[in-house]
């Protein structure tokens, strides 16, 4: 078994349908694939040409708060017709329609014009800051990512509006309503220091939650050894994804991660007992 539990089509900020995706995955040699879009299931809600004999788990990964910090959580093997799930989903949906739109004022004062406009033409169901970060490329106003990050969309940008996701634990119970499986996403991209990476993870533990990722695109062997560790004393289990979102970006691609240690993966999600793939 090679998964990928991990990755964005075009409803969210990824830059592909969820065909190529799978076509991809299947070149790639990936047996499962868990598309986890932020704040949204469209991927699932549509029909697919083919699965390219690859497994389709139904994922996603809400945004929410702890710590007024900003932390992921990817729901696997949801049941994502459920109400409440979706009842939340809609609620961050309308979130980010309404930060888009202040967004797009903060560009104003700043000479940027036509950022709604733009949004509207792209095939995606839930707005976010790297869609923003496209714009501002394609406006000639930054030369990447990075820069639109650095200069606008950062905590410290000229057009950063405050994010006003759920509360982690509010996503746990939702996710777990839902049939899913709860995975703290990425945790050495928080920029939380040991001792708050650890408390987030016990929290997270304590919550509820079922898995953390402990390994995915761009972690070193430090943070993925001290991941291992943590999820191993919080009685964790583990998960890992590519969290792809480009093909042009090419330090990225469908089930490329940096494979978990052997003990680690004794304790891999799909050994858990609620788990439907194997
Ligand atoms: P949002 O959920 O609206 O805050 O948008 C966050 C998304 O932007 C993430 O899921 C990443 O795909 C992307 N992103 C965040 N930070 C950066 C960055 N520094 N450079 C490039 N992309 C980023
Ligand atoms: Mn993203
Ligand atoms: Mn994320
Ligand atoms: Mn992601």
């Amino acid at each position: 078994m090679k998964p990928d539990l991990h990755c964005h089509s075009y409803f969210s900020d990824g830059k592909h349908p969820p065909d190529f995706l799978l076509k991809r995955a299947a070149e790639n040699n990936v047996t499962h694939l868990a598309i986890t879009d932020h704040d949204c299931t469209t991927a699932f809600e549509k029909p697919i040409v083919s699965d390219y004999g690859v497994k389709l788990i139904a994922g996603v990964e809400i945004s929410c708060e702890w710590n007024n910090q900003e932390i992921h959580l990817v729901g696997l093997g949801i049941d994502y017709k459920n109400p409440a799930l979706q009842s939340l989903l809609g609620n961050q949906q309308t979130l980010r329609r309404s930060r888009v739109t202040l967004m797009a004022d903060l560009l104003h004062q700043n000479g940027v014009d036509g950022l709604l406009q733009y949004l509207k033409k792209l095939p995606c169901t839930v707005y976010t800051r790297s869609h923003v970060a496209d714009f501002l490329i394609q406006y000639g106003k930054v030369k990447n990512k990075q820069k639109a990050f650095k200069q606008f969309l950062g905590r410290k940008g000229k057009a950063y509006v405050t994010f006003q996701w759920q509360s982690l634990e509010k996503v746990i119970e939702t996710i777990k309503r839902a049939s899913g499986l709860t995975v703290l996403a990425h945790p050495g991209r928080y920029f939380l220091n040991n001792r708050k990476l650890e408390e987030l993870v016990t929290h997270f533990a304590e919550m509820g939650g079922n898995a953390m990722e402990v390994s995915y695109g761009g972690i070193t062997p430090l943070m993925q050894n001290r991941l291992e560790k943590l999820a191993e004393a919080s009685s964790l289990y583990i998960s890992m994804g590519s969290d792809f979102h480009d093909a042009e970006a090419h330090w990225t691609d469908i089930g490329k991660y940096p494979s978990p240690s052997s003990t680690a993966k004794n304790n891999a999600i799909w050994n858990h007992p609620r788990c439907y793939f194997r």
